[in-house]
């Protein structure tokens, strides 16, 4: 019987291909990708031991031969399915969670194989070389198919159990692979003379190759989750077919606490066991990572699974995490959200994630989706269009909010506060299109408008005559990172004759945090030119002594909800009086803002506190009405 080896001769070119573009790919190298070569390595090298003993087969006298490449290949080949069970586990995260000895048992039955294999030159189970020279397969080579059979289908049963969490471009491949190897076994075992099996193989490895590895493409390597490409490319797909789906966000807030406490390793390590841990909950192909330690997990029409994860994930928050010898406790912020609900296309969920990975959460750990009440993507479009038909026309206005100096008992300054009305939306809050227009760029725009508005202003005789300095204008982060600032306002403020000291711009702390070149140069820039510079919202972000020295700030604005936190709680209060008499005793001005009655501001007095700002001495108003207010409040004595 002569074999006919040039199937055999087509896989080695091809897979010695697929070796050498495979390692000569930039890749990540993580569990599945050394699995992947092992696959290709083992193919290849039975291959090799198939064309030897076929070679020696052709040529009867090599008995020797015949025995040892037979044995080399039954090793090497039989060890093919067990690396295609276990790249499977790679991809799915099957087995995670489960103990070694699980994972043992499971691939055990290699072993039998392999010790069949060895016992074979003096047992003969396998296959036996006739008087003649002559290679024979024997009965117990069948333990041999029912094994790898085993291996495959155990294979064949993690891709089902997966296959509606797992993308195209995961499936096709690995589908392809079951059916070629089933097809070309059963092909090789009624045509044994036809070596057709290692080809077919080689094969499905190389279109495994190009459509799935790079595994970078797919799969978050610290999580073991799919990426925020495929989030894109699935969710895109979902909306299309109108699914109903529901997801839970998660977001790790003190993992930036980690990193700085405890080293990449440890923050590292974290990410990847908190990973685990979500496995447990859901099946992969079910849990995304979507970076800024951000995860999201994806039920289809079950409505109520967000709420389910959320429990079992605030129970397990109660215990700490044992990360390589430290104890570490963590929490979560948690968002639910309902398609086609909340979020009706991938534009909006989108802008979900976003605002979720920004969101401060002061109360609530779980959010619904309608919190978010730009996520609405239908409502962002029409805001968008209000600020874009606004621009240039009254749709826009500036209103200004008087700010008491304590010291002197009379209003000396007050805020810039921008204003749009829409003719379809009606009033449209900064809160909601101050972060949009941010997004799209026109805050620039708004911006100048804004500040053009405030030199005129400041520059109006009643302004002067009722002893209003300066005046306190937003300045967004968009606005800080913009390439020649400084110069822009510079600009503005001698059109209008308008002095440094008369403008004083606000910076949010969780913009001063940002360390960008062009933000620092700009500031530095604006406070050179003997602007007044104030960092507002003081308490709300990543306060720390850092922010409130890095630029020479000369105000400290208290954002409204620590202010009434003074009120309400001692602690409060305390750390409020504390971090006032700080800023007085390093020189600068604080400023309470949300002051609306007049207990507020006596308590306030009492803290020491030099500027307020609130409803009690007025809602942000137009000019005309500013003037008339704080004339009452400077000359008429009528103090509110
Ligand atoms: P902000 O800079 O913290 O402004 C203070 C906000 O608190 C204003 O809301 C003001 O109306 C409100 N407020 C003042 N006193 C009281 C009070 O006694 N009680 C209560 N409940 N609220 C009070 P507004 O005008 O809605 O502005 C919201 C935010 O939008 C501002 O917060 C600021 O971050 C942003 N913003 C407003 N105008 C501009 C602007 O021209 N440019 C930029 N970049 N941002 C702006
Ligand atoms: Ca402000
Ligand atoms: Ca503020």
């Amino acid at each position: 019987m002569a074999y006919i080896i040039h199937y055999d001769i087509g896989a080695v070119v091809i897979l010695t291909v697929t070796l050498l573009i495979y390692t000569l790919k930039k890749k990540v190298r993580d569990k599945s990708s050394r699995l992947f070569s092992a696959l290709l390595w083992c193919t290849l090298i039975s291959t090799i031991f198939d064309i030897g003993a076929t070679v020696c087969q052709n040529n009867p006298s090599a008995e020797s031969g015949i025995m040892l490449y037979n044995t080399g290949y039954f090793l090497t080949h039989n060890a093919v399915p067990v690396l295609f069970l276990a790249y499977i586990e790679a991809v799915t995260n099957s087995f995670s969670g489960k103990s070694k000895i699980v994972k043992f048992l499971i691939f055990s039955p290699y072993i039998l194989n392999a010790l069949l294999v060895c016992i074979n030159p003096f047992y003969t189970l396998y296959f036996y070389i006739d008087d003649a020279g002559v290679y024979h397969r024997s009965g117990f080579l069948y333990v041999a198919y029912i094994i790898s059979a085993y291996f495959l289908f155990f294979a064949v049963f993690l891709v089902i159990k997966n296959i509606k969490n797992m993308s195209r471009s995961l499936s096709f491949p690995i589908c392809a692979f079951i059916v070629v190897s089933v097809v070309s076994v059963a092909l090789q075992a009624i045509f044994p003379t036809f070596l057709v099996e290692c080809f077919g193989i080689s094969v499905c490895l190389i279109i495994i190759m190009f459509t799935l590895q790079s595994q970078s493409d797919v799969i978050e390597q610290e999580t073991s989750m799919l990426n925020k490409t495929m989030f894109a490319r699935d969710f895109s797909a979902a909306f299309k077919e109108k699914e109903r789906l529901s997801l839970l966000l998660i977001r790790i807030p003190d993992y930036k606490m980690v990193l700085d406490t405890f080293g990449s390793t440890v923050s590292g390590k974290l990410l990847s066991t908190f990973s685990q841990y979500i496995y447990k909950l859901v099946r992969f192909g079910e849990a995304y990572y979507l970076d800024d330690e951000c995860f999201a997990l994806v039920s289809k029409d079950d409505m109520e699974a967000p709420k389910r994860l959320y429990e079992n994930l605030s129970a397990r928050m109660e215990e700490s995490w044992q990360i390589v010898g430290a104890q570490i406790y963590i929490s979560t912020y948690m968002m639910e959200i309902h398609a086609p609900e909340d979020v009706s296309d991938y534009d909006s969920l989108d802008e979900c994630v976003t605002q979720f990975k920004s969101h401060d959460f002061t109360t609530k750990r779980l959010l619904n989706g309608k919190d978010i009440h730009a996520s609405n993507s239908q409502r962002r479009k029409e805001v968008e269009r209000a600020i874009e038909n606004s621009l240039g026309t009254d749709g826009f206005w500036v209103c200004y909010q008087p700010i008491f100096n304590v010291k002197e008992g009379k209003i000396n300054s007050c805020e810039a506060l921008v204003r749009l009305r829409d003719e379809k939306l009606g009033n449209v809050f900064p809160d909601e299109f101050i972060p949009i227009a941010e997004r799209n760029g026109s805050i620039i725009d708004i911006g100048k408008f804004v500040f053009e508005n405030a030199c005129a202003f400041i520059k109006d005789k009643r302004a002067v005559e009722l002893g209003i300095e300066f005046v306190h204008i937003n300045l967004s982060v968009v606005q800080c990172m913009h390439p020649g600032l400084a110069d822009e306002l510079a600009k503005i403020m001698s059109d209008y004759g308008v002095k440094p000291e008369q403008i004083c711009l606000e910076i949010t702390e969780t913009a001063s945090a940002f360390t960008p070149h062009i933000m620092e140069k700009n500031i530095q820039e604006i406070s050179e030119k003997g602007i007044i510079i104030a960092l507002d919202d003081f308490g709300t972000g990543y306060s720390n002594m850092n922010n409130l020295l890095r630029f020479p700030f000369k105000f400290i604005k208290f954002d409204k909800n620590i202010v009434w936190n003074s009120f309400e709680t001692t602690k409060g209060q305390i750390a409020f009086e504390s971090a006032v008499a700080m800023i007085n005793k390093l020189g600068l001005g604080a400023v309470a803002e949300g002051v609306e009655n007049h207990e507020q501001e006596q308590k306030l007095i009492g803290y020491n506190c030099e500027y307020l700002q609130g409803y009690l001495f007025s809602k942000p108003v137009k000019k005309d009405e500013f003037f008339e207010r704080v004339r009452e409040i400077n000359f008429n004595g009528v103090t509110p």
